[in-house]
């Protein structure tokens, strides 16, 4: 595979990179002294290459999008197609496209039979954006504007914009740009292996969902709008809640009417082995947020499931709903993101996670018994390697994040990118990896843990 580009000089444009682009989530210090940006050229099916010709297999799609692999010709012609059909329109003031409807349709049709509507947006945080918006003013039409309040996890990720991050718990966010916002509110999240103490996970399963009915009661169950959660908190470490968790928490929001949404930018389309997270965590949301895997990455696209009860609810009042994007549905993304789902129909991408899903949550419990790594977990393919420093008593390393980097920079000099969450490292490859390449992302991941423990020992 040609790597480069014809003429491009990769000193000049890491020198303009660094000199005029502002790159987010970047620790500025480290990379202006590491000597500036990495330069991704080309990808294809599980591998990236970088402008030097390294070759790296992505063990997180991304960030955690590319589900169906890169290089697909078929997403690249379609997208051309439509350009040449209908580069743009709006859905704006009664109008739609060709592919927005049909995109609207074929979500609709892989979802339980009470979402039937769907709002598109442009990316997971304006899904999340567009829910707080909907909610507050949906107890508003229905006589209870004081529902206002949402609560979310701590260390939960839905997306970067001044609400989303709000909904989110996420310290260093919060840090900057005077978050949360008043009305958001932070509970604890199922994170046992941090938290668990000596109690089973299923025990403590419930008492973390018991947090949200502390919360509930304390702000008053008549002032609460809606709790959100992602089914498998993603950034957070990729937190698999014990199976007491979500029925306990959809309890609580049941038994106090409060709306409950389903983050499913990262777990929806396929990632745990079910088209949705709340299926294989096992609750029923009333609205799913879900961006990322529905275009694969391959355009920026996000929507907004709203479950027919909210729907007919809002319509039978007649407002319009004062809100939306002028790319919303765009025909070139909503086009993409049709076919990507088509594919992943088509080759049962979904039925080869789970099936997948056990070959990879094999090789992970393979590096169990490393001497840093306190516990590996996965569903589908989601996993997570717990780096400690005390195996038995689950004790971190000093200064948090520390030996994640470590490890992560470790992975991206073996030919691996593995993500680290403080000192949790993550996976989340695309659906199209094979067996080989799982066991050459489990080989490589030893590799670097081999020498973070040279490292820290
Ligand atoms: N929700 C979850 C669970 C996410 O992981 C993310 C992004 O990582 C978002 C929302 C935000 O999505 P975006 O970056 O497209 O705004």
């Amino acid at each position: 595979m040609t790597v480069l580009a014809k003429n491009l000089n990769i000193a000049e444009l890491v020198a303009r990179d660094t000199a005029h682009h502002f790159h987010p989530f970047t620790d500025h210090n480290a990379f202006h002294a590491e000597g500036g940006a990495r330069v991704i050229t080309q990808a294809d099916g599980v591998w990236i290459w970088d402008a030097k010709g390294n070759k790296l297999l992505d063990g997180m799609a991304g960030l955690w999008c590319v589900n169906v692999g890169y290089g697909r010709k078929e997403l690249a012609e379609v997208a051309y197609r439509q350009m040449l059909d209908l580069p743009y329109y709006n859905t704006f003031f009664k109008t739609t496209t060709v592919p927005t409807t049909e995109l609207a349709a074929k979500i609709s049709a892989n979802m339980p039979e009470r979402f039937k509507h769907i709002f598109f947006v442009n990316s997971g945080s304006e899904a999340n954006d567009t829910i707080v918006r909907f909610v507050r003013h949906y107890w508003k039409l229905m006589g209870k504007p004081y529902r206002s309040q949402i609560i979310g996890r701590r260390r939960g990720y839905h997306g970067s914009t001044m609400i989303a991050a709000s909904m989110g718990g996420m310290e260093g966010m919060h840090g900057q740009g005077g978050l949360p916002l008043p009305g958001f509110h932070h509970v604890q999240h199922p994170y046992w292996y941090d938290f668990g103490r000596d109690l089973t996970p299923d025990q403590f399963g419930l008492e973390a969902a018991a947090d949200l009915e502390k919360k509930i009661l304390e702000l008053g169950p008549e002032n609460v709008a809606a709790f959100i959660g992602e089914p498998i908190q993603g950034a957070a470490g990729v937190l698999i809640p014990p199976k007491t968790y979500w029925p306990e928490v959809q309890k609580i929001c049941r038994k106090y009417g409060v709306l409950l949404i389903a983050d499913e930018v990262i777990c929806g389309f396929g990632r745990t082995g079910n088209w949705w997270g709340f299926q294989t965590l096992g609750f029923e949301p009333d609205i799913v947020a879900m961006a990322k895997g529905l275009s694969s990455g391959y355009q920026p696209i996000g929507a907004v499931a709203f479950s027919d009860r909210l729907i007919k609810d809002f319509f039978d009042k007649g407002e319009e709903f004062y809100h939306g994007m002028t790319y919303a549905g765009h025909p070139v993304a909503a086009a993409v993101a049709l076919k990507n789902l088509e594919i992943i129909e088509d080759e049962k991408l979904v039925e080869r996670v789970k099936d997948y899903g056990s070959y990879f949550a094999e090789g992970l419990k393979s590096l169990n018994d490393h001497p840093i790594v306190g516990e590996t977990r996965s569903v589908g393919l989601i996993g997570a390697i717990e780096l400690a420093k005390d195996k038995k008593t689950r004790a971190r390393f000093d200064k948090p994040g520390r030996v994640g980097t470590l490890c992560r920079d470790h992975c991206f000099n073996n030919g691996l990118i593995m993500r680290a969450c403080w000192d949790t490292m993550v996976l989340a490859p695309p659906f199209v990896i094979s067996k080989k390449e799982i066991d050459e992302m489990v080989r490589l991941a030893r590799i670097a843990l081999d020498k973070t423990y040279q490292d820290v020992k």
